[in-house]
């Protein structure tokens, strides 16, 4: 059986027309073979076994998607060092004008330049913006990116966040910055990548406690991490109270498992058909709007 049949089979029987995967990268190819040599030999960051799944060619990874009904996914491109985002941007900028799928996503760093060119973007049209506090190895709230979040707080441009201490933790991850930031911007429109893992619950808070706080699944509704004494389904009350802003994301292409596996988990939790729907399809659209190819 291929890895697109159970995933077609999954949408349409719950009557969608696709799939809508708000974590999936797709990075310039030469950033793109050093983050998957990190995976190849388990680095610091990555800290565990992590056998790739999807490594073909950009142009074969697109294919899969579409194989697998994927209507609309970011790039979510995210800067290691400072000088590098603008570049990132306009990489991913290009892929967008080319997919049509493609929702347009940039990233930021703190660096003096940062309003500047997100100011920029944010005029343009960017749809969404990509951080990784981990790789990046800085604060939410670093002065820097003050008039960043500013500007993303009046757009309501949504930023897509790594700061979960997920897979491995540092000095940079977990709730406590996003506390700050929120506290200071609190009509920002975050979504917080892996559902926050492991510190779930911290995240959850803030998303309890501000509107425009959002989830995406990717990775944290596995069987992948049950060594690690998280089980999905303990999370069920958490993402039923929250369900109008839990997005389905994958984390694509770097999976160690079957794209459809973790569809299945999120059917595992007994949440419903109309609470998969809204998670697969109808949350995203209305965050980050339809897609231009149904
Ligand atoms: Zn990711």
């Amino acid at each position: 059986m291929s890895d697109a049949e159970p995933v077609v089979a999954f949408w349409q029987r719950l009557g969608l027309p696709g799939l809508y995967d708000v974590h999936v990268h797709f990075l310039p190819p030469r950033l793109e073979a050093k983050v998957w040599e990190q995976f190849d030999v388990a680095g610091p960051k990555i800290g565990r076994e992590w056998p790739i799944r999807y490594r073909g060619t950009a142009e074969e990874r697109l294919t899969q998607l579409r194989s697998f009904g994927v209507r609309a996914f970011p790039t979510l491109p995210y800067a290691h060092r400072p000088g590098v985002a603008p570049w990132l941007n306009a990489w991913s900028r290009e892929f967008a004008e080319a997919v049509p799928e493609a929702l347009w996503s940039a990233t930021f760093y703190p660096e003096p330049e940062a309003a500047a060119y997100v100011g920029e973007l944010v005029v343009e049209g960017v749809r969404l913006f990509k951080v990784h506090t981990q790789v990046g190895e800085f604060h939410l709230d670093d002065p820097l990116l003050r008039d960043v979040w500013g500007l993303l707080e009046d757009s309501g441009t949504p930023a897509l966040v790594h700061a979960g201490s997920g897979p491995v933790g540092n000095d940079f991850t977990g709730p406590a910055s996003m506390a700050r930031l929120l506290a200071e911007h609190p009509r920002l429109r975050i979504v917080v990548a892996h559902l926050g893992a492991p510190e779930t619950d911290g995240f959850a808070r803030l998303a309890a406690s501000y509107d425009h706080v959002h989830l995406d699944t990717s990775m944290a509704v596995s069987r992948f991490f049950a060594g690690d004494g998280a089980d999905a389904r303990e999370l069920a009350p958490l993402l039923r109270d929250l369900a109008p802003r839990v997005l389905f994301g994958s984390d694509f292409p770097t999976l160690p498992f079957a794209y459809g596996e973790q569809l299945d988990a999120l059917a595992e939790l007994g949440l419903g058909n109309d609470w998969l729907r809204d998670v697969c399809w109808h949350n995203a659209v209305r965050l980050l709007g339809e897609p231009a190819v149904v």
